[in-house]
């Protein structure tokens, strides 16, 4: 379907639960003249939206708030959240708003929301605005996940202006037209939990069971059993994480989706020279949300959620719940650490290889995308000498017996090198956003108003797994200068 903008199947159902979900307001436009900065046709798909309405100036007036879309009704949704570990009882979209919902022809149904439109009753002390920087993060880090094929939200385009922002320094001000199944958090449920409202929780337990778990609608016990999806869901995300060497960088429960997609990037970074320890967030002086806390935090946070739902579910049963996360975190993260290392099955001594193989990187400071994907190359015959792996490593003698043990399992399995390559090179990304390529993006958009890195990145992105040789570069290691990078919260 290619739908024209005036024809998409608008719905507006979280807009209809009324007051204590939100607040009902327009976004306000930028001041200054708007303008597209990318656009995103993958996106454009899922809402059955024709490409080539991104040349009409009526996309910019309905996407920005200049004129109000017909058929929408603009929300800005109320939330609450543990952040940094405390409870704070309001915050809600300070910064977005919920323009409405699209429904396609498949029946998939798609939130619009559009993050940087200005105050709204839950700005406190913000300026309801985001920044051209951190959209461009967001835009191109959300599809490099769903390139990677790990849970998130997704945007369809970015629009930009010359509107002064203040952070740190003078930036311009952005908009970020997001899409996901929904963007209900676990701290969407915290707020009516502590403030006693118990049924207008089970309002929106009952919603996101009827627009998001169906399968649950008819459950005898059917709260218990949207926790058990979410705590799974949750589990496997984060292995997912983990595995690929993904750090989040905020992950407090008001950034922790219901429907368990990565959700709210600020300050993130992908793993690069592997550091278990590794902060992201620079304003994260404690290393709360650093890489390797990340699955226990994964469990701390559901623990509030399921604390939220203790008026809809026994504390028995959210125990239980909570109990299944670690065992399908852990399954989870060493089958796709297993596919990582192309073995054919996982036992104890896969589980030992995997271990001692990330302790190696640890020690050398190895990049952790570019070492995965070079084992691809690995020979598993009795004589190889692998030297150009080898050579990725510090300490080769470490290397060479590693690589034995790894071998001889190989040949155990009977395992065929061309074969395990091709799986390998499918599960072991050659690119990913390192925070220098967005930087370069960011920093052609900002000074220059060029944009066509932007759409670069987003097409090489979208096809991780593929060597694409026109972009070889984009798949070497961090320039010198890029360890000058700071990221912080602000955006
Ligand atoms: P975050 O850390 O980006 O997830 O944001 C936490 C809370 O602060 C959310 O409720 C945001 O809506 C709000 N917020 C962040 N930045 C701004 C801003 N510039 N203006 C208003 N609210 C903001
Ligand atoms: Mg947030």
């Amino acid at each position: 379907m290619n739908l024209a903008l005036e024809q998409l199947n608008l719905d507006n159902s979280y807009a209809r639960l009324g007051e204590p979900f939100g607040s009902r307001l327009s976004p306000t436009p930028f001041a200054a003249p708007t303008r597209l900065v990318s656009f995103n046709p993958a996106v454009a798909q899922l809402l059955d939206l024709d490409p080539s309405q991104a040349q009409r100036p009526e996309m910019i007036r309905y996407l920005s708030g200049q004129s109000p879309w017909p058929g929408s009704d603009p929300v800005a949704m109320c939330y609450s959240g543990h952040q940094f570990g405390h409870y704070v009882p309001q915050l809600g979209d300070g910064r977005a708003i919920l323009l409405t919902e699209v429904r396609n022809q498949r029946g998939e149904k798609w939130d619009l929301q559009l993050k940087g439109s200005g105050l709204t009753p839950y700005s406190r002390q913000g300026d309801g605005r985001a920044v051209l920087r951190s959209t461009i993060r967001e835009y191109l880090c959300s599809e490099a996940m769903h390139g990677l094929g790990i849970p998130t939200t997704r945007a369809l385009c970015i629009l930009a202006s010359d509107e002064e922002v203040y952070r740190e320094s003078i930036e311009s001000g952005a908009m970020l037209l997001r899409v996901a199944p929904s963007h209900i958090r676990f701290g969407s449920f915290e707020i009516h939990y502590y403030r006693e409202q118990h049924d207008a929780l089970r309002t929106l337990a009952d919603y996101v069971i009827t627009q998001h778990y169906p399968q649950f609608a008819d459950h005898p016990q059917q709260y218990h059993a949207l926790l058990r999806e979410v705590v799974v869901r949750t589990a496997r995300l984060i292995a997912q994480w983990q595995a690929v060497g993904f750090a989040h960088g905020v992950m407090n429960t008001d950034n922790m989706s219901i429907l368990g997609l990565t959700l709210d990037y600020g300050p993130f970074g992908f793993m690069q020279s592997f550091e278990p320890g590794y902060i992201c967030n620079h304003s994260d002086h404690t290393g709360r949300y650093a890489f390797d806390q990340q699955p226990s935090i994964g469990l701390w946070n559901l623990s509030c959620l399921a604390q939220a739902l203790t008026p809809l579910v026994s504390v028995d049963e959210a125990k239980q719940c909570l109990a299944d996360y670690e065992p399908v975190f852990v399954s989870h993260y060493y089958e796709l650490m297993r596919r990582k290392l192309g073995f054919n099955t996982l036992d104890e001594s896969a589980v030992t290889l995997i271990n001692d193989f990330l302790a190696l990187l640890q020690q050398d400071a190895c990049d952790y995308t570019l070492t995965f994907r070079a084992m691809s190359q690995f020979n598993s015959s009795a004589q190889a000498d692998n030297t150009s792996l080898r050579d990725r490593f510090i300490s080769r003698l470490e290397f060479d017996r590693w690589a034995e043990r790894y071998s001889a399992r190989l040949r155990q399995e009977n395992s065929n090198d061309a074969d395990r390559a091709l799986a390998m090179n499918a599960v072991n990304p050659k690119y990913i956003l390192r925070n220098h390529l967005a930087q370069i993006a960011i920093d052609k958009a900002s000074k220059h108003k060029d944009y066509n890195e932007i759409d670069r990145l987003l097409t090489l992105l979208q096809r991780p797994f593929d060597d694409q040789p026109e972009f070889d570069n984009y798949a070497a290691e961090p320039p010198d200068w890029a360890q000058h990078i700071e990221v912080s919260c602000s955006s």
